[in-house]
């Protein structure tokens, strides 16, 4: 049985692969140094280590008896990232480079990564296209891009096994035995748990209502956390030895702010109070997927709409 290390396995969408992985009879290890992440959201199944990815040692106890690696641990906030920007580059560069040297010296090349469509920055091009040229627009997506570059080098010179999945809006939640596994972000900075919290003192802003888009508000595509998933699993079989791929997740299409808040504002049956501020800083229009990639070397579509991200996202705040 394949033994898969997950770092970053106790955040939101790594814990959500850790058990799809679990689910579909895979063995799994978690590193996690739970800056972000909830230790308490790891499943007894799972081996777990509590370390960094700088920390080379932690690292390569975590590698033992894995065949694979799917590659989470990452800081992710645009905003924090801007402010912050050596934390980033040091984290997110820094803690995939060590990670990289730690699998490289124990044999193992088989790696998914966790890119993000932040690398591609603003552009006039929609659907976007993994060919699309990256031009991020802030350190964060500065450091994904980074990542995604040392694995090409990495797949020419040591052949690795690369894929790195550029993610669009992720949203949604998955229901386990145990109870919801959720976004638990703190700040929460995300549209769709801000629209589910927002009451008639505290609103929700929408920021910006005079872009270039069909009803002034910014378009997303969002994408189920349960999907997306399932897209990293798949992943680890679509691997090829000295080949790198990048490939988006997304659904292919698009919804405003606007919508989000229509369509929240039916799942809970009451309006969402929204009130309307500037633009936020970095925000590009619009940012649509390509994801005819994904459709034909992963063999993936996703299978959740909107209003079901949002019902499991709401479902998991009132359980
Ligand atoms: N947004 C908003 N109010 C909020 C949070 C987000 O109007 O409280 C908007 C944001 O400006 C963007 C969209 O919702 O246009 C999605 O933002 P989010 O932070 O969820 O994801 P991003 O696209 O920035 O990764």
């Amino acid at each position: 049985m394949s033994r898969i290390l997950v770092t970053g396995g106790a955040g939101y969408i790594g814990g959500t692969t850790v058990a799809v992985l679990l689910q579909q009879g895979y063995e799994v290890t978690v590193l996690d140094d739970c800056s972000t992440g909830h230790a308490d959201s790891v499943p007894a199944a799972a081996t777990f280590y509590q370390g960094s990815i700088l920390d080379g040692e932690i690292v390569r106890k975590a590698l033992e008896d894995c065949d694979a690696v799917i590659h989470f641990a990452a800081k992710s906030l645009v905003g924090e990232s801007v402010e912050k920007p050596d934390l980033y580059r040091s984290n997110n560069v820094n803690g995939s480079q060590v990670l990289f040297d730690e699998m490289d010296g124990a044999g193992i090349t088989r790696i998914v990564v966790s890119s993000s469509a932040a690398t591609y920055g603003d552009s006039r091009e929609q659907p976007i296209l993994e060919s699309h040229k990256a031009h991020p627009t802030n350190p964060y997506g500065e450091t994904k891009l980074a990542v995604d570059n040392l694995l090409v080098d990495l797949a020419h010179e040591e052949n690795f096994a690369a894929i790195s999945l550029r993610y669009f809006n992720v949203a949604g939640a998955l229901m386990l035995e145990s109870g919801w596994l959720a976004e638990r972000h703190d700040p929460e900075t995300h549209l769709i748990p801000n629209v589910l919290r927002a009451t008639s003192e505290k609103p929700l802003k929408i920021f910006g209502t005079d872009w270039d888009t069909k009803d002034g508000t910014c378009i997303r595509d969002y994408v189920h956390v349960v999907d997306l998933a399932d897209a990293h699993v798949k992943a680890l079989s679509a691997l090829e030895t000295g080949r790198h791929e990048i490939i988006n997740l997304g659904s292919g299409g698009g919804y405003s702010v606007r919508e989000v808040v229509d369509t929240a504002s039916k799942v809970v049956g009451y309006e969402i109070p929204a009130i309307e501020v500037d633009r936020r800083a970095g925000d590009p229009a619009v940012l649509i997927a390509s994801i005819e990639k994904a459709k034909t070397i992963l063999g993936w579509s996703p299978s959740r709409d909107l209003e079901m991200m949002i019902s499991d996202a709401y479902k998991s705040l009132k359980d």
